[in-house]
Order: structure tokens, then C-alpha cells, then sequence
């Protein structure tokens, strides 16, 4: 009391009105027993009017500093007077009416909510209770409750919670007085230990007593004891009580009445919370299988068909779709087993791990669904209080960053002894070579122009040096290579089929129409018998026969086919007369289509460029390396699992980027929940569902019947994976995807044939099995399409297609055999409605641009027969064999050195190594395309091509599963294992590519030659833009709240500056989506063992998005090849500028490259700049709030599906987690 004297004294002096008399009823608390009541009753009703007259009183009651509130808190202690306790309260309420709660919450800071209960409880015992002063006793809780964290306890402990209760239960006519007690019992029931006492007590019947039968009566009433309802009915207890009692068809019937009388929809809140009372009792199992029984999706359904037209009604709709989703029976995935349908046996059975779980496994389990988890009902609910949950939030700390500066040092630790390193000498005969067997460009030995040149700078030539003859060569903004005379001899030689052997004995079947629309004179399309007939470039199955090894393709022929398709059955020396074969007929020119080089506008760019080495971006044109003949002959040697015997079409035939921009999609309002209301009908139009098998792996005796309204499924080819595939009405599918070999998940890639289709329909193809919670597909990405007719129309390309796109959790239920031990996971569903340009055409769908293992070969080949050996020196290795018998490629790229002379051997000997690697996830197709982009960059002609030769060595392991690759893994090798965890440990049984990977790094550490860089290419399903992840101490340590000034670390930032300099070299890169964090998820990774044990400062994963750019030139627009294979020349270029500014001799630099270096010096002293924090491997859990929303959880819907249109939140997956309803099987 002192202290609020000294301070209320000091205020005085303001001399303002409510100072005195605050001064004056403090006067009156110390002296109470003296004074009169009508004083404090005078004083508190002068009191009250200015509070309530003046928004400056109450301003300056609850100011900081002032005591006003302590005084009126501690008047209402001490007093006993009936009045002067009304006015107080009333007061009070004045204070915390207006304020947007900061008043409430000062309220509760000074003790308000602990005298308040008090006084509560002293007033229950008055016989009636004073009604006024119950009234407004409770208004004030209901006020200051929210805002009190312990307010549950409190209120508990005073015993608050029975007042409340029998108040409401004896005084059920006069709502003045139950209004604010309802109020508070819904903040009491927000503590779930309250909710099931006052569940005891009968509070769900008295709640159901006021809310029904309907009626527009009493509606504010109504309104706030729905809400209590709800609160209460989260506690499963109460939801248990609830549906004992019948109240699941009350609430039904009760939303239906004031479905069918609200008609002017005025009473939309009442509906919602309705709705919420629902959405909580559904919680439980029990109470979803009351809602099923009591029809309750058929009338949810149908309310929310009616109210789709009102967008005012979205909340109601939304909140239905969530409730129907919940209850939704859980499916069964058509399957037999979820394990893949292929078998590979294993080498070596790992001890753990997944696959080792897998082959555990009795074979009798049912893996695709769980064992009945009947009991979530029975147990006794724990009810734990919740109070506290915010301050639990404050203390998470992600654990997944290293904090152990320790293990975060890099620490070069060889593994293996020197001896058996050795065996890697042999993938590095360029140390060794002395050139003298070579026919160099200089013949004659001679002495090095200039001494000081020894090991000096490489001089890159700029633009200035730049041939002029070769920006005039360039067509249509392509640049012409600057070909050597044996490329250009290569040129001419190359078989090309596009010059196909103009026959005639095809005449007929030439496809009128296309001599109304011809795009080009001499493009002509074959008839649709003939695509009909391409629709298999089949193999004769290579494991039956060795013999008919040579007799090359031949075109399986479709049974209804009255033609005859051309076909080449006969022996034949070459199989590329078989390729070609299959294009007799009008020939196809594609020539000048052909053009993926870089477009004007980039070369304006490039031109304009103020830095140093002037690069003339040369992306080779892309059927350059294309070669189908070669194709075929290489497929032959592939081996995958299933031994496919067929090959896609686009990868025989080639594609070539699409003319025109492909923007990013806008999704439009309401795909997601029509399509939820679509998968719904099929629970409720049951009859309308087709339900037919038409693919089916696993029962290879399945047949479709030939109807002509039913579409074609394939994807026996490499890199396809489809497993099986169901009609469900006439123009959808389910799809179900195959899982990676020796696994029983991973499954979001895509590769597959359809055929039989017709024009002017849309089809709807779901993807049932997808894993991730989230995609791009979410966000403007589309899949991609090829057709074979409009390939034969000279538009050989990918295409991103399809409308009403959408993924989103479904109901067929997930397996913890396969979640990782979760139960009540569900899988994803990826869907999109495509319609075709051709009738009877054979159409490919991917998940991104396909790139096959036979394609990297072929490509490997065609590099090497066009390069020039006297400039460039190639070397293709086998760098070991995979499980399958499939060599894993090895490339050596440098510049062969200018003469045998020791000085220029000297400097080829000494050149850094660069080690790059890609493709170790099967479904990132898009680290091939960069890849690729790389290698046709590093063989090029142009001056930097062979300024970057002659700076570096470079070994590339360009795909580190082709195992995985082939047999249309996701993300698994054959061993079921992902190869980017095996870094650490490696088996050479079971992981040799990686084992041996990490062997010729180890190698180069021992004979001193580690890499300047190393960098594995990957692929990124959720975000967006090029980028890289790197490996920093102090970054870490920043990140794990430990100080980076506390550690002592003195860490070079020589990493940060490749990334840095392809932000501001490549248009696709973007720096603020780098990370440099080492996190303990990733200890195992390419990335962080080649920085902490191979000892590579500049060690990378980098990322290229599967959909698009939303920064820089490709902004706004989905990402295509010709970006990829951009973003692997141009990291070609940032090589190049490393080079000059890793090299100390280096004088000379051009302005722009030393701003780069100034920067870079900058960003040193601010290198606690954050970092994206990386979660999960390539799928960081990336804060950009679009990647979430469609997941974000349940709590959340309240406020966002008001405004977030149909991004309605999903079931939260703790809700989810008891959800194994009762499995009933859809037909
Ligand atoms: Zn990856």
C-alpha cells in the first residue's frame, strides 16, 4: 500500500479530476471501517461517470504508471458494500470495453482475475445470488479470462466452475443473466481438465436444452452457447457423452433447419458454429462414424452444393469440405502389398535400416493397411491442462543443426588406407601423361613464350578478343559453334534420321487435314494408324533370346490396326535401319525448329555485360546430341529389373524446348474443394463410380477390354513407373505409382504412355499415391505432356499442361509400415484434367522432363565423336558397376595441353580439380538437364570453354544412380536406400557408386589434388529459383542460438562466393534462398562429408526448382530445359570467375569483378546474415507462406477461412492421428 501511495501522491500534481478522487477512495481503503459507505459509494459512482463520459479518464487510469487500476482492485476487496462493488465493476468493464484487450491484460497483471473469483465465490453464497452483480461479475471474466493463461486453473481452484454452471442451470429463462455466464464457461472449457468437469456436471445436455429446437429467438444466446458447445466438445469425453446421447443427428438436423430458413443468410455465424460443434465431435472415431450413420456427408454435401454460389457462404463450405474430409472412411489403397512390384535380391541384406525392416517383415503382414487401431475410444483420455502451451513454443529449439563445433569442424579423416586407394590411380592417368604419343596442337616441342607466365593467371579472353566472326555467324540469335573441321565432318556424317528416305509406299494413309494446316511445306504428319502403330518402339525382350539381340526393334502391331504399320522383323546388321525404319514415309523436317540456343535476348544481355570474360552463351542445339539410332543400340544394354523391352517415345525420338513461354499458373478459386466435393460423390453417388482396373503390374492377366471409350495405359519403358490405374467414371483415373525398388514408398515421380483418346474431352487423371505433404503443383506448377502426332507435326516437345490442378490429402489411408511408424497418415493426391490435341494419339505425361539413363549415355557418346581431341581432352571412365550391371559413368573433361613441352605438361599436371555429380535422387530429372548443360558447355568451342579447360580438371560423375534412374525410382537406389544418406558409411555391395565416389575424392586428398569445388546437382519440389547449399561453421552456430562470437572459429568465406557469383551471373539463381547451415538430418550427405571429412571448403548441393523462377529474367514463368541446361553453362562461367578471383597473381581484374570481391569482403563482416534453415533433404521447410497453406493446421481455419479463399486449411494431423475409421471399402 506504500508504494501505491508514494506513486498516487507523486501524479497528484497533474491536479486532474479522477486523480483526486482515485486519491481520495484510497484515503477511503485505508481507513474503511471508518468512513461511510455513502462516501465510497459517491466517489466510485463520480468515478464511474468520467470512465464512462471520458475515453481521457480511462486513458489515464490505465496509463503506465498509473495506480488507478490497484486502487480500484483493492476498493473492491475491501469493500462490503453492494453498491459500491456494482459501481466498480462497472467501472472496470468501462476500462476493458475499448482497448483491443491491452486493458484486459492490465487488469489481469494487477491480480484482477484472483479478486474477481473471489468475489465470485463470496457472492454464490448469498441466497439467491444478487442478480445484477452475477451479471456483471461474469461480463468482466468473460473479458479478462482470455487474456489470463492460467485463468482455467485459477477459476478451477476457486471453484468457479459449479457457480458458473448452476447459475446457467437455475436460471434458464433469464438470458440477461446466463448470456455472460455461457461466455465464461466457454473460456473455462478452453482448459480441457475444466471441459471434462464440467462435462460431469451436465454441461453438453444444458448446452443442447439452450441451442435447440431451432428457432430465430434469442439468436445472440444462441450464437455464444454454440461456441461454449464446441469449446466443450474438443475434449473427447464430452464428444463421447455427445454421441451417446444422439446429439450428432441433433446438430444435423438443427444445421438443416437453419440451412433451409436462413435464406437470406443472416445467420451465417450460428450456421458456422453449428458447424464447429460438428467439426469437434468428429474428433473422435466414434463421433464420425455417428455423423456417417446419421447421413451426415449426404447432407453436408448437399448444404454445401447449395451454398457454393454465395461466396459469403465460403466459411460454411469450407468448414464442411474439412468436416467431410474427416470423416471420409478411410480407404485402402487397391493393392496387394504397398512393397514394390518389382523384386530385386539384394547382394547383402543390411543388418537395419529400411530395408532390412522390409525384408523383416513376415510375408503374411498386410502392409497396405494398418492392424485395426479399434481403441482410440476406449482409453482412458488423458486430460492434460494446456495452459501453458505458448510458453512451450518459446522454448522450441530445433535440434536438427549441429551444435557440436566438434563434429562441425572439418576434419580430414581418411577411411581407408593408401594402399587401397590406390586402385583410383587408374581414374587419373592425366597426372601421368606426358603427351608424347599426341598429336597436340603445336608439334614442334617449344620453349614457353614468357617465364613469367609459369603458373601464372589464365589469361580468359574477353570480349574484345572475342571472334567477330562469330556473333555474324549466328541465325535467329544462335549462336553458330565456331566448329572445328572434324566437327563439322561429324555434322555431316551424323545419321540423321529427320532426313528420312522419302518413300512412297505410305501415300495413303498421309493424313488429309494436315494438308489444310500445313506449318511447314515439308512437315507432314503420318496418319493416326501409323501413330497408333509407333505407339510401342518395342525391343524383342532381351533376357529371352540372345539371338534376336541384333534384330534390333520392331513395332508391335496394334491388333485393330488394318494397315500395315512398317515393321522391320528381319535380322538386320545395324538396328539404326530399324530406327529409321520406322519413319518411312514422308520425311520430317525439324531443322529449323531445331533451336535451343540462347535467344536474342539473352545474348543482349550477355553482350551488355560489363564483366570481364565476355561468354558468349553457347547452348548447343539440343538435338545436336540427340541420336535415336544410338538410342536403341544403347537401350539394348541397359539393364533394368523388369527388363523392359519397350522404349518411350520421346526419348527415342527426342524433344526440343517449345517456341513460345509457359508461365507459371494462377490457380483458380475453388479447385481444391471441388475436387474434394468430386471424391466425395464417390462415397455418395456410389453407383455412378465405374471402379474399373484398366493397368494393373501386379496382375499381369489383366486386359482392357477394347472399348472405344477407355484410355490406354503404359509405362513399361525405362523411367516409367506406373503400377496401376483405375477408371473411375467415365472420363477419370486413379493412378497408383510404383514404389522405389526394395522399398514400400517413395513415390512422386511420374513417367507414363496414354493412349485411345479423343478430342473435346476432358480427363481427369488423379495420382493417388503421392508422399509429400505439399507441392508446387499447389502453386502454379503444371506436369508435363508429349504427343507423338504433334512430335510428327515437327512440335517434338514437352509441354506443360493440364487445368484444374490440385494436391491434396485423400482418403486412402497411409500404412506406418510405410510412415515412418505414424499411424493415420493418409496419402496425397495429385491431380489435373488434360484435354488432347489429337484423337488415337499416343500422349507421355512426367513429373518433369524425363532423362534417362540410355539418354546420358548416349549423350556421353555423341559428346565424345564431336569433340575435337586436339583441343579438348575427354575421357569417358567406368567408375564402377552398379547393383544391376549398369557402369556408372565417369567423365575427365580439361584442355589437352598446347605441347608436349615439360612447361605445358607442368601446367596441365598442376591444373585445380573440380568435382561435380548429379542424379543421385531418380526423380530430380532436372539436375540431368543442368548437368547436361554443363558437360556441352565444358566440350564447347567457345574462348571461355577453353579458358575453363585450361584453368581446371574436371571429373563428373553426371549420374550417381542409374539404377535408380532406370527401373523410375523416386528417390532410392536398388538397395531401397536414398544414396545421398550413405556418405558417411558407404557399402561397397550395396552402395558402390557412392562407395567409389568417395573413394577418388579420398584418393585426391592423399595425393594432394582436392578439388576447389565439388558440387551434386539435385532437384527441389517445393521451392522455387535455382540455388545452393553450402557448408559454414559460424552460419550454424548462428543458427543454434549459440553466439558465433562465443566461438572462436576463424572460417574463410570462400564459399559464399561461387553462390554469389552465379546470383549475379545466372538468371534463374537466387543467393536469398542459399543456405550455408550444417544440419545433423544432412551429416550423411554428398554435401557435408566432402566438406567435414574429404576436407572441400566449397562443397554444394545445388538445387534447381521443378517448377519455376519468381525472381530475375525467368520471373513469373515455369523452368524448361533450355533454363536448365542455361543454369549448368552458366556455373561453367561462375567457374571462370572463381578461378580469377581464387587466383592471388591475379592483377589486372575488371572493375566489376573486384566489386564482387568487395562484396564479398562486406558480407564478412555481417556473416551472421540468416540463412534459410534447411529441414529435410532438398525440401527445406521453407517459411514462404504459400508452400504451407494448404497444410497449415486446423486451429488456424477459424481466422483463415474467412479470407483464404479455397486455400482451406486441412485436417490437423494430430486430429488425423486416431482417425482409422472404420475402413469402408468404396466400390
Ligand atoms: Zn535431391
Amino acid at each position: 500500500m506504500n508504494k501505491v501511495k508514494t506513486t498516487s501522491e507523486k501524479s497528484l500534481a497533474n491536479n486532474s479530476r479522477i486523480v483526486a478522487l482515485l486519491t481520495q477512495l484510497e484515503k477511503i481503503n485505508s481507513e474503511s471501517l471508518l468512513v461511510e459507505a455513502d462516501t465510497a459509494r459517491y466517489v466510485t459512482s463520480k468515478i464511474l461517470h468520467l470512465a464512462q463520459s471520458q475515453e481521457k479518464t480511462r486513458k489515464e487510469m490505465t496509463a503506465k504508471g498509473s495506480t488507478g487500476v490497484e486502487v480500484i482492485l483493492s476498493t473492491l476487496e475491501n469493500t462490503r458494500d453492494l453498491q459500491t462493488t456494482l459501481n466498480i465493476l462497472s467501472i472496470l468493464i468501462e476500462l476493458v470495453s475499448v482497448g483491443g484487450g491491452r486493458r484486459a491484460c492490465i487488469l489481469v497483471s494487477k491480480g484482477g482475475t484472483q479478486t474477481l473469483l473471489q468475489l465470485l465465490l463470496g457472492a454464490s453464497k448469498d441466497s439467491p445470488p444478487n442478480e445484477e452483480l452475477m451479471v456483471q461479475l461474469h461480463s468482466l471474466l468473460a473479458k479478462i479470462g482470455p487474456k489470463d493463461k492460467k485463468f482455467g486453473v485459477k477459476a478451477r481452484i476457486n471453484g468457479a466452475l459449479n457457480i458458473s454452471l448452476n447459475l446457467v442451470k437455475q436460471n434458464l429463462q433469464n438470458h440477461r443473466l446466463i448470456l455472460p455466464c455461457l461466455q465464461v464457461l466457454r473460456v473455462y472449457s478452453t482448459n480441457s481438465v475444466n471441459a471434462v468437469s464440467l462435462g460431469k456436471n451436465g454441461v453438453v445436455e444444458l448446452m443442447f436444452k439452450i441451442i435447440g429446437p431451432f428457432s430465430k429467438k434469442n439468436t445472440g444466446l444462441m450464437k455464444v452457447a454454440l461456441d461454449t458447445l464446441a469449446a466443450l466438445l474438443k475434449s473427447k469425453t464430452n464428444a463421447r457423452r455427445a454421441v451417446d446421447r444422439g446429439y450428432v443427428q441433433v446438430l444435423l438436423t438443427i444445421y438443416v433447419d437453419w440451412h433451409r430458413h436462413d435464406s437470406r443468410h443472416r445467420h451465417m455465424l450460428i450456421r458456422k458454429g453449428i458447424l464447429q460443434c460438428i467439426k469437434s465431435v468428429t474428433n473422435i472415431k466414434l463421433g464420425r462414424k455417428a455423423f456417417i450413420d446419421a447421413n451426415g456427408m449426404k447432407i453436408l454435401y448437399n448444404t454445401s452444393q447449395d451454398c457454393l454460389a454465395v461466396r459469403t457462404l465460403d466459411p460454411l463450405v469450407n468448414t464442411s469440405s474439412l468436416i467431410m474430409r474427416k470423416c471420409f472412411p478411410k480407404n485402402r489403397l487397391p493393392l496387394p502389398t504397398i512393397k514394390s512390384a518389382f523384386h530385386f535380391q539384394l547382394p547383402v541384406i543390411p543388418t537395419s535400416g529400411p530395408v532390412a525392416q522390409l525384408y523383416s517383415l513376415p510375408p503374411e503382414v498386410d502392409d497396405v493397411v494398418d492392424e485395426s487401431d479399434d481403441n482410440d475410444d476406449i482409453e482412458t483420455e488423458t486430460e492434460t491442462e494446456n495452459e501453458n502451451e505458448d510458453d512451450k513454443d518459446q522454448h522450441f529449439k530445433n535440434d536438427d543443426i549441429e551444435t557440436d563445433i566438434d563434429k562441425l569442424k572439418p576434419k580430414q579423416e581418411l577411411g581407408r588406407p593408401i594402399e587401397e586407394l590406390k586402385i583410383y590411380e587408374q581414374f587419373f592417368p592425366e597426372l601421368a601423361e606426358n603427351f608424347q604419343e599426341y598429336d597436340l596442337v603445336s608439334k614442334e616441342p617449344k620453349p614457353f613464350a614468357s617465364a613469367t607466365n609459369l603458373g601464372g593467371p589464365i589469361v580468359v579472353p574477353t570480349a574484345g578478343e572475342e571472334h567477330p566472326a562469330e556473333a555474324n555467324q549466328s541465325v535467329k540469335g544462335i549462336a553458330v559453334k565456331d566448329l572445328s573441321s572434324l566437327q563439322m565432318e561429324e555434322y555431316n556424317k551424323r545419321p540423321c534420321f529427320l532426313d528420312l528416305p522419302k518413300k512412297d509406299h505410305n501415300k495413303d494413309s498421309l493424313q488429309l487435314q494436315n494438308d489444310q494446316k500445313k506449318l511447314l511445306s515439308s512437315c507432314q504428319c503420318l496418319s493416326q494408324e501409323i501413330v497408333k502403330g509407333l505407339d510401342r518402339i518395342t525391343l524383342q525382350n532381351t533376357s529371352k533370346n540372345e539371338q534376336y539381340y541384333s534384330t534390333g526393334c520392331l513395332i508391335k502391331k496394334e491388333s485393330k490396326t488394318s494397315l500395315t504399320t512398317p515393321t522391320c522383323n528381319k535380322p538386320c546388321q545395324h538396328v539404326s535401319s530399324c530406327g529409321s525404319g520406322l519413319f518411312e514415309g514422308p520425311s520430317v523436317q525439324l531443322g529449323k525448329l531445331c533451336c535451343t540456343g540462347v535467344d536474342p535476348e539473352e545474348e543482349e544481355d550477355s553482350s551488355s555485360h560489363s564483366s570481364g570474360e565476355q561468354v558468349l552463351l553457347e547452348v548447343p542445339d539440343m538435338l545436336a546430341l540427340h541420336d535415336p539410332d544410338l538410342y536403341i543400340e544403347i537401350v539394348k544394354n541397359t539393364k533394368s529389373v523388369p527388363e523392359y523391352s519397350e522404349v518411350a517415345y520421346p526419348d527415342y525420338f527426342g524433344h526440343i524446348p517449345p517456341p513460345f513461354k509457359e508461365p507459371i499458373l494462377e490457380r483458380p478459386y475453388g479447385v481444391q474443394r471441388t475436387k474434394i466435393a468430386q471424391d466425395i460423390e464417390r462415397l455418395i453417388h456410389q453407383n455412378d463410380i465405374i471402379d474399373r482396373v484398366v493397368y494393373d503390374l501386379d496382375n499381369s492377366s489383366c486386359s482392357v477390354p477394347e472399348e472405344g471409350d477407355i484410355l490406354k495405359f503404359n509405362s513399361k519403358f525405362e523411367s516409367g513407373n506406373l503400377r496401376k490405374v483405375i477408371q473411375i467414371r467415365k472420363n477419370e483415373y486413379d493412378l497408383i505409382l510404383n514404389s522405389d525398388i526394395n522399398s514400400n514408398h517413395y513415390h512422386q515421380w511420374f513417367y507414363f504412355e496414354v493412349s485411345g483418346m479423343k478430342t473435346g474431352i476432358g480427363y481427369r487423371f488423379n495420382i493417388i499415391n503421392c508422399e509429400k505433404s505439399n507441392s508446387q503443383f499447389n502453386y502454379g506448377m503444371q506436369p508435363l505432356m508429349y504427343s507423338v502426332q504433334e512430335a510428327l507435326n515437327a512440335r517434338p516437345w514437352w509441354s506443360r499442361v493440364g487445368t484444374d490442378i490440385c494436391y491434396y490429402k485423400n482418403h486412402f489411408s497411409r500404412s506406418s509400415i510405410a510412415a515412418g511408424g505414424q499411424k493415420g497418415k493418409s496419402y496425397y493426391t495429385i491431380t489435373f484434367t488434360v484435354s488432347f490435341p489429337h484423337k488415337d494419339d499416343v500422349c507421355y505425361f512426367a513429373y518433369h522432363y524425363p532423362y534417362t539413363y540410355s539418354t546420358l549415355k548416349m549423350h556421353l557418346q555423341k559428346l565424345e565423336s564431336m569433340h575435337n581431341p586436339q583441343q579438348i581432352y575427354f575421357r569417358e571412365d567406368v567408375l564402377c558397376e552398379t547393383l544391376a550391371g549398369n557402369s556408372c559413368p565417369l567423365v575427365t573433361i580439361t584442355a589437352m595441353p598446347e605441347s608436349n613441352y615439360y612447361e605445358h605438361v607442368c601446367q596441365f599436371r598442376n591444373r585445380p580439380y573440380v568435382f561435380l555429380s548429379a542424379r543421385v535422387h531418380p526423380g530430380e530429372t532436372n539436375a540431368s538437364w543442368v548437368m547436361k548443360g554443363t558437360l556441352e558447355y565444358l566440350m564447347s568451342s567457345s574462348p571461355a570453354a577453353q579458358s575453363l579447360r585450361e584453368s581446371y580438371i574436371f571429373k563428373i560423375v553426371p549420374m550417381l544412380n542409374p539404377d535408380g534412374v532406370i527401373n523410375g525410382n523416386h528417390r532410392c537406389s536398388l538397395s531401397g536406400e536414398d544414396l545421398n544418406r550413405q556418405w558417411q558409411n558407404p557399402n561397397p555391395d550395396l552402395h558402390p557408386t557412392i562407395y567409389h565416389a568417395k573413394g577418388l575424392l579420398q584418393y585426391m586428398a592423399t595425393i594432394k589434388h582436392l578439388p576447389l569445388v565439388y558440387c551434386d546437382y539435385h532437384g527441389h519440389s517445393r521451392k522455387k529459383n535455382v540455388f545452393m547449399y553450402g557448408c559454414s561453421i559460424k552460419e550454424t552456430m548462428w543458427h543454434t542460438n549459440v553466439s558465433a562470437a562465443s566461438c572462436d572459429v576463424i572460417e574463410d568465406l570462400g564459399y559464399r562466393a561461387l553462390p554469389k557469383i552465379l546470383s549475379q551471373t545466372a538468371p534463374a539463381f537466387c543467393m536469398s534462398s542459399c543456405s550455408f547451415v550444417v544440419e545433423k538430418s544432412k551429416e550423411s550427405t554428398a554435401r557435408v562429408v566432402v566438406w567435414r571429412e574429404i576436407g572441400v571448403q566449397r562443397s554444394y548441393t545445388m538445387e534447381s526448382t521443378l517448377c519455376g523462377c519468381d525472381q530475375g529474367k525467368y520471373k513469373g514463368l515455369q523452368i524448361g530445359t533450355r533454363e536448365l541446361e542455361e543454369m549448368g553453362a552458366k556455373f561453367c562461367v561462375g567457374l571462370l570467375r572463381l578461378k580469377r578471383l581464387t587466383s592471388p597473381l591475379e592483377h589486372n581484374l575488371p572493375s566489376s569483378l573486384l566489386d564482387i570481391e568487395n562484396e564479398l569482403i562486406e558480407s564478412s563482416c555481417k556473416v551472421t546474415s540468416p540463412t534459410t534453415y534447411v529441414l529435410d533433404e532438398d525440401e527445406p521447410r521453407f517459411l514462404e507462406e504459400v508452400d504451407y497453406s494448404a497444410e497449415s493446421n486446423d486451429e488456424q481455419d477459424v481466422e483463415s477461412v474467412d479470407n483464404a479463399g479455397d486455400y482451406e486449411p486441412s485436417i490437423q494431423e494430430d486430429a488425423l492421428s486416431d482417425s482409422e475409421a472404420t475402413r469402408t471399402h468404396l466400390p
